[in-house]
């Protein structure tokens, strides 16, 4: 698969705002400045679609993009960033798990984690969700570029180990600076996305 039109659609709090036609989903999740917006940047083949930040926190809503006509990315609020309050972070949860629990078109779950680092308390929590929830997951190993091949499968280990994944769950050592993982990415999103549609 490789992405020709990717748009913005619209951010939505509520699940009234969410789209309301039957196309699927695949989701990002993951800590604020992991690199989810420049993860969906590197996919869709447009730097301008995602913001990417500099400044973490920023993104508080579920944000919608169409791609290919055929499938959503959606991308969940970043968590994790320290200088929201006790209220901003009750909320994000909140609209975390209102979309996973109101969502029926979920065709993929993909988590974003650094690859650099152990998973955080809040990155468990959110796998344990995903799992409650049944959904479909891949792991998203990004900011490969910043440390040598060699430390990318400990690393992965690592990461599997701590989220209590099993072998059957990919993870993917991925770079948007070097495109590393791109293809492996956007060929789990095709039988995904295939899957979802073969099942309606
Ligand atoms: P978001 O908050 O999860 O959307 O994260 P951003 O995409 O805005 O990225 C946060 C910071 O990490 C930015 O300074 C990006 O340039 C940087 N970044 C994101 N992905 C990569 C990557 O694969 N490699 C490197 N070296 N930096 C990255």
């Amino acid at each position: 698969m490789n992405i020709k039109k990717a748009y913005y659609v619209k951010s939505a709090v509520n699940p009234e705002d969410y789209p309301k036609d039957s196309k699927p989903h695949v989701v990002l999740v993951g800590k604020s400045n992991v690199g989810k917006s420049s993860f969906i940047n590197c996919i869709a083949n447009n730097k301008k679609l995602a913001h990417t930040s500099g400044q973490p926190g920023k993104t508080r809503t579920v944000n919608f993009y169409m791609i290919d006509d055929k499938f959503y990315i959606v991308d969940l609020p970043g968590y994790g960033y320290a200088k929201v309050s006790k209220q901003e972070q009750l909320d994000w949860g909140n609209m975390i798990d209102t979309y996973l629990h109101y969502n029926a078109n979920i065709a993929l779950i993909l988590h974003v984690l650094d690859i650099r680092h152990a998973p955080t308390q809040l990155d468990i929590q959110m796998a344990e969700w995903i799992q409650f929830y049944g959904l479909p997951v891949v792991g998203i190993a990004t900011k490969s570029d910043k440390i040598g091949k060699t430390r990318w499968k400990p690393q992965v280990e690592l990461i599997r180990r701590k989220l209590g994944w099993s072998q059957f769950i990919p993870i993917i050592p991925f770079s948007a600076i070097t495109s590393q993982g791109k293809d492996r990415v956007l060929e789990l999103m095709d039988i995904s996305i295939n899957n979802y549609y073969d099942d309606l």
